[in-house]
Formats: structure tokens, C-alpha cells, sequence
């Protein structure tokens, strides 16, 4: 069990605010500030504990979240990008990605959502010290900052895979989620 294992975390309203690790989640749930509201079948064992792998958590205290704006963070890249490196267009698992500067910041480059893309280890070598351009690489998509509308799509489709998700992501026409409306017109008028 990887600890970059993703568990979907909610607001207390049960809003979707973003995706933590295993790690993290295991945290929040010890200090008492998440509970669990969906397990994975899988079991965490440590050597005096074991608790199941918790797939869906919720903050017991209700947080404003600024929705104008995804925070710039490796996590938020790595999602930003589905976990393809951008120079060979490839999936791969969040712990064989890096992070590349598009200009290097020995160019003069910046930490920034519009200069700082998903690469994979052997693309983030063969690239080093040189633009895009120089290293013969095409990028995928030219980076930039995810309006929050995009960031929880690509949310719910990572959440695709993840059947305890679900029913936090996707509407259920039979079993409607008044929040998640309000939810969803929130968002789309604030962009
Ligand atoms: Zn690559």
C-alpha cells in the first residue's frame, strides 16, 4: 500500500474540496479533524495497529474554501496534467514523475502554473538545462492555472476507477444530492 495512495476528502457539507494521500488522511483522521465515510477493502496494518484503508473522508469542521483560485502545488500539477508526463505524453504512477521547469529556472524560468509541467524521470533528464525547443520536445499542452470547474473534473475522472467515490463525484439521478447542485452552480458561476 503506497502512502501516495489517493483518498477523496469533503468538506463537512460533503462538498468535494480535493484529494489528499494516505498519509495525510491517516493524519487528519488521528487528530480527530476527519472521519471516515468510505473504506477500501484493503487493511493498513502496522505492527500494533490495523485499520482499513480509508477510500472517502470528511472534515468534521466545515472549511471556506476560496474557490477563485487552485493552489500551485506539485499534487495540484501532477492532477492539473492526469499523471502524463507532457514530453512523451505517457501515464505514470505519481512516485516516477517529476516536476519540469519549461524554462529552467537557470534561464531565468519561474515557479508558476504557467511554466511548470508533469515529466517523467527520462524526459525530465533528456530535457535538463534547455527549453522545449532545444531539446527537440514537444509539449502536450501549454501549461497553465486550472479554473477550479476543471480541477474537480479531472477529480471526478481520476475517481472513475475508485467505485467508493462515486457517489460523492457523480450524480445518481435516483438518488439526488441537493448539495452537490448548489455545489455545481456555485462553481460554474464564480468562473
Ligand atoms: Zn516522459
Amino acid at each position: 500500500m503506497s502512502v501516495n495512495y489517493a483518498v477523496l476528502v469533503l468538506n463537512a457539507s460533503y462538498e468535494v474540496i480535493h484529494v489528499c494521500n494516505l498519509k495525510r488522511a491517516i493524519t487528519l483522521i488521528f487528530k480527530g479533524v476527519a472521519i471516515v465515510e468510505e473504506e477500501t477493502d484493503m487493511v493498513l496494518r502496522s505492527p500494533t495497529i490495523s485499520i482499513p484503508v480509508p477510500a472517502v473522508i470528511r472534515l468534521l469542521r466545515y472549511v471556506k474554501i476560496p474557490y477563485h483560485r487552485v493552489k500551485f502545488s506539485r499534487k495540484n500539477v501532477l492532477i492539473r496534467d492526469n499523471y502524463i508526463c507532457q514530453y512523451c505524453y505517457q501515464k505514470f504512477k505519481i512516485m516516477d514523475l517529476t516536476l519540469d521547469h519549461v524554462i529552467p529556472l537557470s534561464r531565468g524560468g519561474w515557479d508558476g502554473w504557467d511554466n511548470v509541467v508533469t515529466a517523467c524521470r527520462s524526459c525530465n533528464n533528456r530535457k535538463g538545462d534547455d527549453t522545449p525547443e532545444e531539446a527537440g520536445m514537444k509539449l502536450l499542452r501549454k501549461p497553465r492555472l486550472p479554473s477550479v470547474v476543471t480541477y474537480l473534473q479531472i477529480i471526478r475522472r481520476l475517481g472513475e476507477e475508485k467505485k467508493e467515490w462515486r457517489r460523492y463525484l457523480f450524480f445518481d439521478h435516483e438518488e439526488e444530492n441537493p448539495m452537490e447542485h448548489q455545489q455545481e452552480k456555485y462553481l460554474i458561476s464564480s468562473t
